[in-house]
């Protein structure tokens, strides 16, 4: 997973374990990716924004 600061253009890899019932990275679906679904931004702090699908 890739952390990114957007605010103090910095960002960081941070490990993350594989999950085998996770349909991305356990069974390689990434619907979001080829469009289906959308990316919903919401504000979770003042400088913070979190994007879920
Ligand atoms: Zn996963």
């Amino acid at each position: 997973m890739t952390w990114l600061d957007l605010w103090g253009n910095t960002f960081e890899a941070i490990s993350v374990a594989r999950q085998p019932d996770c349909p991305n990275c356990g069974e390689h679906h990434f619907t979001f990716l080829e469009g289906a679904g959308q990316a919903r931004p919401s504000r979770v702090g003042p400088r913070h924004v979190q994007v879920t699908k």
